[in-house]
């Protein structure tokens, strides 16, 4: 008798491949393309001010109008509304009515650097610096000895501005904090990292020559710092009192550049979360065709100090933004149209993962963390030892985004932030899943996030465009 062929299911093991297998010529040439565009964005993007006004000038170009202007929307009409130049709102209006939800795409264009304090000019040895304080997380002895550019604003008492940007143009001179050296380290090297840096010490070298003897009064004491001041007011036509009304941040000096023998990763600043933002950016302004559901993409400011702030997620913002839509749609304005297009919305909140960076691997959970350039990095929740904190995104609403990704041929990776219990994160999630849309959390992945320089592998960061693209398009 002969044995009866039964036939089997095959069972298929989940094996995770590099983006590279699944490269494609022509990918590939698009690929370098979006970086090399991405790198001078990137080079040029140093504070959330610039980052913003870089994104509304290409928005604009695009055809995006200020949605503060519009009388009335239809399907295709592209508008853009900004908060204070460091949050910005785009949206493509789709066809279906507003009420069932837009298709949102979230990142952040503030990273972490130090601001200048409100008082922060002082002498000691004849030496000149700016005190200032840190924003965000560091690890403050990554940004010592580093060259460092200074970016921001000046607003004087009767309101006009000064745009200050120093470091990064040929031929401007730098600044920099100063480290011990090693023949004196002694009683540093004895003690915990945590104890050997503080916060304080960062202070900006920015002048050691006394004021000319022309110029010198006998009577003050710090002619360094004078001398400072004189060239501000020159250059600026500032005064010390001024800094009280200054944004002014430190951020590394010098352009992003490609890594790698193989030129394979992007380094540069702020790559949390500006690679996210550009990708959020350029899928709204490439994303093909009238949508179906509206499509908005936000890149906003404060998320690295914990998104309070009138510009950052927690603030009312986007409900704002989403209910001046509502009212110049078809139908009207209605408050209940603009909590139920909030709760039927689908968002991406963009923000980048951490890598698994094999010379750290007792942080990493080992199967569940994003390796480089191996896709975009979804993360189901951040937060700390057991979620906390976390916005932890449905399985129904990702088992949707992986489906879309599959369809337009995205690759992307489970992640989740280093092994249980050694630290956490979090992201503007939860700002925006309190009005009860679903919200998930993909991004690029990184090494070094928060370092002066940060590491990403092209491939993921193509990923991360081509991802919220299809989420747009799908
Ligand atoms: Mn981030
Ligand atoms: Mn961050």
């Amino acid at each position: 008798m002969a044995t009866k062929k039964t036939k089997t299911q095959k069972t298929e093991l989940f094996q995770q491949e590099t983006g590279w297998e699944k490269l494609t010529a022509a990918d590939n040439v698009a690929m370098e393309k979006y970086c090399q565009d991405y790198i001078s964005f990137l080079s040029k993007a140093k504070t959330e001010r610039r980052a913003h006004d870089i994104a509304l000038a290409l928005a604009q170009k695009a055809g995006f109008r200020n949605l503060d202007d519009a009388k009335t929307l239809k399907p295709g009409d592209k508008v853009y509304r900004s908060c204070y130049g460091k949050t910005l709102f785009l949206a493509v209006i789709g066809k279906t009515p507003l009420e069932q939800g837009l298709n949102l795409v979230g990142a952040h264009i503030d990273s972490p650097r130090l601001d200048v304090k409100p008082r922060p000019l002082f002498e000691d040895s004849t030496l000149a610096y700016l005190d200032t304080r840190y924003y965000g997380g560091i690890k403050i002895y990554q940004w010592l000895t580093l060259p460092l550019a200074l970016y921001g604003v000046i607003v004087k008492k009767d309101g006009s501005k000064v745009e200050v940007a120093i470091g990064d143009e040929p031929g401007d001179p730098v600044f920099m904090c100063t480290d011990l050296l090693p023949h004196l380290d002694r009683d540093q090297d004895a003690t915990t990292v945590g104890k050997a840096f503080n916060g304080e010490k960062l202070n900006l070298l920015v002048g050691s020559r006394p004021v000319d003897k022309a110029n010198d009064d006998k009577e003050v004491k710090d002619k360094t710092k004078l001398r400072i001041l004189q060239l501000l007011k020159e250059k600026y036509g500032v005064e010390e009192t001024d800094f009280a009304s200054a944004e002014l941040e430190i951020v590394p000096a010098g352009p992003a550049r490609e890594l790698g023998l193989d030129r394979s990763m992007v380094i540069g600043y702020g790559q949390d979360d500006r690679v996210c933002a550009y990708g959020a950016l350029r899928a709204i302004l490439d994303a093909k065709g009238v949508p179906s559901r509206t499509r908005a993409t936000v890149i906003c400011d404060k998320e690295e100090i914990g998104s309070y702030g009138n510009t950052g997620m927690d603030s009312a913002f986007i409900e704002n933004s989403v209910a001046e839509l509502v009212a110049h749609s078809t139908g009207g304005y209605n408050e209940l149209f603009v909590r139920r297009a909030l709760a039927n919305s689908s968002m991406l909140s963009a923000d980048v993962s951490a890598l698994h960076d094999p010379m750290y691997a007792d942080v990493s959970s080992p199967n569940n963390m994003a390796k480089m350039n191996c896709g975009i990095a979804i993360c189901k929740y951040t937060g700390r030892s057991g979620k906390g904190g976390a916005s932890d995104a449905s399985a129904e609403f990702l088992a949707q985004v992986r489906r879309v990704f599959d369809e337009a041929g995205v690759a992307w990776q489970m992640s989740e932030l280093g092994r249980v219990d050694c630290g956490g994160g979090g992201t503007i999630a939860l700002y925006l899943a309190r009005y009860g849309m679903n919200v998930l959390d993909c991004g690029v992945g990184l090494l070094c996030m928060h370092a002066p320089h940060e590491v990403a592998g092209k491939f993921d960061i193509y990923m991360g465009y081509r991802a919220y693209k299809a989420f747009f398009e799908a």
